[in-house]
């Protein structure tokens, strides 16, 4: 078992805070531990409870669209969210929440090495804001999908960083 396997089985036996009680399945993240670039979200939605795969309801099709249409091949990448369990109704995940969750995420940053890091939303962007500057990494910053898909001048942003991604990934 890899470092990230690892994460994995401890992410489904997690119950360092109250979501596992709800949720369905755990959705650890996925994609190459070879990755040179990782997405992070907010959290799971319904579609990834019940699948337990990251990014595969509405939020995530969209998600797929846009990075085909950057050129960014889905396969290659990492991807997770900031909280590996669905919150009920799919509320913001607590502070708690986060800071329980928070350990997986470096742990897959570490194991994984990416060279871009893209942060999707605001719980995704304030999630590393202590880390940055020791992680090394090119950031990204952009809003999530979900609201991307509903505002259009989100939905202009996202696209933009979806172009500085595939500009960056060039250069690797
Ligand atoms: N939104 C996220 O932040 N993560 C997912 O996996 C799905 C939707």
């Amino acid at each position: 078992m890899n470092k990230l396997e690892k994460i994995e089985q401890e992410v489904k036996l997690c119950k360092k805070c109250r979501l596992y009680k709800s949720a369905n399945k755990a959705v650890a993240g996925e994609g190459p531990a070879s990755a040179k670039i990782m997405l992070i979200g907010q959290a799971p939605g319904k579609e990834e409870d019940r699948t337990g795969r990251p990014f595969v309801g509405r939020a995530g099709n969209y998600l797929d669209q846009k990075l085909k249409e950057a050129g960014v091949d889905r396969k290659k990448i990492f991807i997770t969210s900031v909280v590996k369990h669905y919150p009920p109704g799919n509320r913001k995940p607590r502070a708690d929440e986060i800071k329980a969750c928070k350990g997986y995420l470096l742990r897959q940053i570490e194991a994984i090495n990416p060279k871009i890091i893209v942060l999707m939303g605001n719980v995704a962007s304030e999630s590393l804001k202590e880390e940055e500057a020791i992680l090394g990494k090119k950031i990204i910053r952009t809003c999530h999908p979900a609201a991307a898909m509903r505002f259009p001048e989100m939905g202009e942003k996202f696209t933009r960083a979806m172009k500085t991604l595939r500009r960056a990934a060039k250069e690797l």
